[in-house]
């Protein structure tokens, strides 16, 4: 285990998001936490259980192997949904187990109702149906074939969810493909009504879906981003602010990344620090060394732009920053000592760290930052 870095989860924050999310979606809506990435990169195995004790019971994730890990958390006190990758050979598992996961080819529902069969469960299918974002899910044409099979074989299909994914709601410039793409998926709803086939639930929204269009919001609400205390963009939180006139954040982040100063050193004015010359003193200065890179999934794009937290002060990172390695100028801190602890990402004192900043100094999407933070860094809970 790395003792190098450490993940802090607040959980007063994810209640906090959790409340906030369950309110503005109503008790009647299922909340799946989406969990795939790493739970986005805050650490799958620790983000569900501390998930759960804050009232959560349903998760979403992109494969089987992800699914076996909250799995292997939570067992059969949740709902585990798998949203894209499963192999043949995870489906005895995933049906054993009642782990439901979406259906967007005719060779998974085949396979998956004789598995079924042959180990006397059911399946729990969700038909993923195909509105405009053109990745997976079934055309119109396909359905034909796919109704008379989960009608041909209701004994080894629970039929449990119809859905449909987004291209792109997060954005005013897609209004029109994702406003098509809802009435869609309604004409669809209503097609396999009309054949006799009804799901239990109907769900199509992601967290940016579910605030620039309420509609999407359906039985359930797929939440990655927001429950992490982010927003899916710029514009989803502005609209949002504006249209309920008010001023401050609801959300809270929850992931604070801390590390501590591995060695001090001084530098001579007109001296290169770090590899090559992108980065020469103007003056004589002091450096701390921290130990994080771009193997941690501290960006190499923050070299010479991005800022770290000693002793409740922002420092400049100076040079590049390499695989395990960063510098930050503190020449004007006085007392900075060895060990002493570093914030990378969150609260020190009064300043903060945010996201949004770290990821306009390295040209990264939220989503994609936080996933990259390694996986190997130890994750711990606190209030
Ligand atoms: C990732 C994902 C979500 C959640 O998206 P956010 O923008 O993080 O809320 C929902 N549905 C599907 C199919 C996804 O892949």
């Amino acid at each position: 285990m790395q003792t190098n870095s450490i993940i802090e989860l607040s959980r007063s924050a994810y209640q906090n998001n959790i409340d906030f999310l369950k309110q503005l979606f109503g008790k009647k809506r299922i909340l799946s936490s989406v969990v795939k990435g790493n739970a986005y990169g805050h650490g799958i195995s620790e983000f569900v259980a501390m998930a759960y004790g804050c009232g959560i019971n349903h998760f979403s994730v992109f494969d089987a192997d992800e699914a076996r890990q909250v799995h292997a958390v939570l067992s059969d006190k949740v709902t585990i949904l798998i949203m894209g990758f499963l192999s043949e050979e995870d489906l005895p598992w995933i049906i054993e187990n009642d782990i439901e996961f979406f259906v967007f080819d005719k060779k998974r529902l085949v396979s998956a109702s004789r598995i079924a069969k042959k180990i006397h469960k059911k399946a729990i299918v969700h038909i993923e149906i195909e509105t405009g974002m053109n990745r997976t899910g079934f055309e119109k044409s396909e359905l034909k074939e796919i109704i008379t099979i989960l009608k041909k074989d209701a004994d080894s299909l629970i039929f449990k969810g119809l859905c449909t994914h987004y291209a792109g709601a997060e954005s005013i410039a897609n209004y029109y493909r994702v406003e098509k793409q809802i009435k869609y998926f309604e004409e669809i709803h209503q097609y396999l009504i009309k054949n006799e086939l009804k799901p239990e639930i109907v769900h199509s929204a992601c967290s940016a879906a579910a605030i620039m269009f309420p509609a999407t919001r359906m039985n359930l609400v797929r939440v990655g981003i927001m429950q992490y205390g982010l927003w899916p963009s710029q514009e989803v939180f502005v609209a949002y602010i504006n249209s309920k006139k008010i001023k401050q954040d609801p959300l809270r982040r929850i992931i604070t990344w801390k590390s501590t100063v591995m060695s001090l050193k001084k530098v001579k004015s007109g001296d290169f620090i770090g590899y090559g010359t992108s980065f020469m003193a103007k003056k004589n200065m002091k450096i701390a060394v921290i130990p994080i890179g771009y193997a941690h999934g501290y960006s190499r794009s923050l070299s010479n732009h991005g800022r770290i937290l000693i002793q409740g002060q922002r420092c400049m990172v100076v040079g590049l920053v390499t695989m395990n390695m960063v510098a930050v100028d503190v020449t004007d801190i006085n007392s900075v000592k060895k060990e002493e602890e570093v914030v990378l990402i969150g609260n020190q004192n009064d300043l903060a760290i945010t996201i949004a900043s770290f990821c306009d100094y390295s040209n990264q999407l939220n989503y994609e930052l936080l996933t990259r933070i390694s996986k190997t860094i130890p994750r711990k809970i606190t209030d």
